[in-house]
């Protein structure tokens, strides 16, 4: 590989296309005829507010974002959300989460101080390795909303029909899948997601809500930062934002663009999760983890028999130049962080690898 990098399976952050960080070097100590690199430059000059402004409308082109959903960026990555979330949107107090893994466990444990939140559905009984039905789920009368991770990182689980909510407004973490394929944002009441697994560096959130529950009749006691409608009303520059890690999301946007969007996208990640998924489907040594039906596209989680084995598999990967394959420890085994970034190169080299080894171990 080009610079002598390596193919980082990490789950976040990870990986960020190529092109996009030569032109990021490129323009590192003078960004296009500024005289500075964009985190010397005044979040109010003209120069960042272009940047800011053309990030904006590239995601809004890309997602196809309706005119009455507004864009923020926020500070304070994916997790912030878990409590801007019920802070923001809770009128009557009352909230459905589903739980599907460790991410919507924890934006549900934290929503808890806040209001009665119900979980509706769960598949904490088979570990998290599969999506429960939820065609038909027992939506409170007075839920302000109904949560999803729609994409859960750690456990590889990937929601393949939204929820039917009933009528009531879908949050939706999509940190893991941002931009892996097209979304129909009117699905949503609010979509969010960190940037570090698919868009840019750590620190930034985006989110997309709908206009009608941007509120400003919120309890005084709310922290100011913690306001989506004091985002909103100060186009996400109410304090200084991340303004490096919303250049790098506006130039991963650009890339995406120029790529043909996210059809073309979407696509290219079947193909390069098939090679991986048809290889665990046959091996006699590994076996993937999530049932066929809602495995991720983008989070790849796997086992051998053993956890001895295991390991030693992961050692074997570091030393054959693979990175960041060892799996979280809620499941164990190895994980294959394939977001959009990961060239399909690198999981037929992952695949070929693994062959290898079973090979060797028969
Ligand atoms: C990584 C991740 C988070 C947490 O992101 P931070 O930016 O570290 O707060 C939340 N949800 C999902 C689905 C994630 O993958």
């Amino acid at each position: 590989m080009k610079y002598d990098r390596i193919y980082n399976f990490s789950a976040g952050p990870s990986m960020l296309p190529e092109p996009v960080l030569e032109e990021i070097r490129d323009e590192f100590m003078n960004y296009q005829g500024s005289g500075m690199n964009v985190m010397e430059m005044s979040h109010r000059s003209k120069v960042f507010i272009n940047i800011y402004e053309e990030a904006e409308a590239d995601l809004r082109e890309l997602m196809n974002i309706p005119s009455n959903y507004k864009v923020l960026f926020i500070q304070g990555g994916a997790t912030l959300q878990f409590a801007m979330i019920p802070l923001n949107l809770m009128k009557n107090g009352v909230a459905d989460y589903i739980v599907t893994g460790n991410w919507s466990n924890k934006a549900y444990s934290e929503a808890k101080k806040y209001g009665k939140i119900n979980l509706v559905a769960s598949s904490k009984d088979k570990n998290y390795s599969y999506i429960p039905d939820v065609s038909d789920l027992p939506i409170s009368e007075d839920a302000d909303y109904v949560y999803i991770c729609e994409n859960e990182t750690i456990h590889g689980t990937t929601y393949r029909k939204l929820p039917n909510t009933k009528g009531k407004n879908l949050v939706s973490d999509q940190s893991s899948m941002f931009l892996s394929k097209p979304v129909n944002v009117s699905d949503y009441g609010l979509i969010y997601a960190g940037a570090q697994k698919n868009v840019g560096p750590a620190g930034v959130a985006i989110v997309i809500i709908r206009e009608d529950l941007i509120r400003s009749d919120l309890d005084e006691k709310i922290p100011t930062y913690l306001r989506y409608d004091i985002h909103a009303e100060n186009d996400s520059m109410y304090n200084t934002p991340n303004c490096w890690g919303i250049y790098v999301c506006g130039k991963v946007f650009k890339y995406l663009k120029k790529l043909g969007g996210l059809e073309v996208m979407h696509q290219l990640n079947i193909e390069k999760a098939k090679p991986l998924y048809d290889f665990l489907d046959n091996s006699k040594m590994f076996r993937g983890t999530v049932v066929k039906e809602d495995r991720s596209l983008m989070n790849v989680p796997f086992v051998t028999e053993s956890a001895e084995l295991d390991a030693e598999v992961v050692a074997a990967s570091k030393a054959a130049g693979f990175d960041n394959l060892k799996g979280h420890k809620s499941v164990g085994g190895l994980r294959a962080s394939i977001y959009n970034a990961m060239p399909k190169e690198g999981v037929e080299a992952l695949v070929a690898f693994l062959k290898d080894f079973e090979a060797k171990h028969a």
